[in-house]
């Protein structure tokens, strides 16, 4: 069914056209319909697993779920104007702009790692569904063997541990990176630069202390840089928290980058450059997000966001003034 504008909206959208000329976003936002275009999904069915290979590493996708949060935690720098006419083109709301939490589970040779295994419910009721993914997968938490933290913001290493406080894979070392150790657990962080209410802030701080603290005794520290499990090379990714790591997996000549929160969703932090609020350092993540990104564009590597459209894979290419994202194409051949 064909949606018409209304004389209003038509009206509303094109005063956004003349608030935006030159930013490349007037054609989308003059053809956007008033109202996204979507219907009720089947609970409990949709399996939110992705499975491919890089070399020899079976790779698995897991979704632990979504989080949502007011679009100045995500794009700071942003002219309210541009941002009303990004998101109001594409219907995505500002007070709760949708994020995913993409885990990654690694196999290799009866070995099974996880990078950022996600929030739990640190962040919001929608996440949590790690663990029985996993089960669907035919994997109990002690067949984990090790867990690799990018950085230790909540909505990442929130399922270290249960509800309860139990540790949540006993069997895992948690390769956590040294800086961020100091930073938010052994010290008492300043994240007064965040765009959100000081209560927010000190959940923001418990979250991460409880988790950190529950795996406490298996906690090993690393500085990025150095390959830390075989074909697992850490990437010096300072700027949102003091230790954040890229990765670089490689196996048999295949390349994947995880970008950890380099950006939170390429329509705000790739196409439109962006700069999330909650970065500690501001010119050094834009710093750090440049050289790697355009190190991904150079290399034409395969690219890995934590919080990207599941399943979050595809690549960049370098435009005039920036990048642009290209997501990649679900395969259903594997
Ligand atoms: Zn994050």
């Amino acid at each position: 069914m064909t949606r018409i504008l209304s004389r209003r909206g038509l009206l509303l959208t094109g005063a956004g056209i003349g608030a935006v000329t030159g930013l490349g976003v007037s054609r989308a936002a003059a053809q956007a319909p008033e109202a996204p275009c979507r219907l009720a999904v089947s609970a409990g069915i949709n399996a939110g697993t992705y499975r491919f290979h890089i070399g020899d590493i079976r790779t698995t996708i897991i979704s632990d779920g979504t989080i949502a949060g007011n679009i100045r935690i995500y794009a700071r720098d942003a002219e309210q104007a541009e941002l009303d006419a990004v998101l109001g083109a594409a219907h995505l709301s500002q007070s709760q702009f949708p994020l995913q939490l993409n885990a990654m589970l690694l196999e290799q040779d009866n070995r099974r790692i996880l990078i950022d295994p996600g929030a739990n419910l640190a962040m919001g009721p929608n996440g949590g569904r790690l663990i029985s993914r996993l089960a669907d997968l035919g994997l109990a938490p002690g067949d984990i063997e090790a867990i690799f933290i990018t950085h230790t913001h909540p909505d990442h290493v929130g399922n270290l541990r249960n509800q309860d406080g139990t540790v949540a894979f006993p069997k895992a070392g948690v390769y956590v990176p040294e800086p961020d150790w100091q930073f938010f657990y052994i010290n008492e962080p300043d994240l007064s630069h965040m765009p959100m209410p000081r209560d927010f802030q000190e959940r923001f701080i418990r979250n991460i202390k409880i988790s950190l603290e529950a795996v406490a005794g298996n906690v090993l520290r690393y500085q990025p840089g150095r390959e830390v499990l075989p074909g697992i090379m850490t990437v010096p990714a300072h700027g949102h928290t003091p230790g954040m790591s890229a990765l670089l997996i490689a196996s048999g000549g295949d390349q994947l980058m995880v970008t950890a929160d380099l950006a939170y969703h390429p329509l705000l932090n790739i196409d439109q450059g962006w700069m999330p609020g909650v970065d500690i350092d501001g010119p050094a993540a834009r710093q750090t997000r440049n050289r790697l990104f355009d190190r991904a564009a150079a290399n034409n590597l395969l690219l890995f966001g934590f919080h990207f459209p599941f399943p979050g894979l595809g690549c960049l290419y370098r435009t005039g003034s920036g990048y642009r994202w290209l997501p990649q194409a679900w395969d259903f051949t594997g």
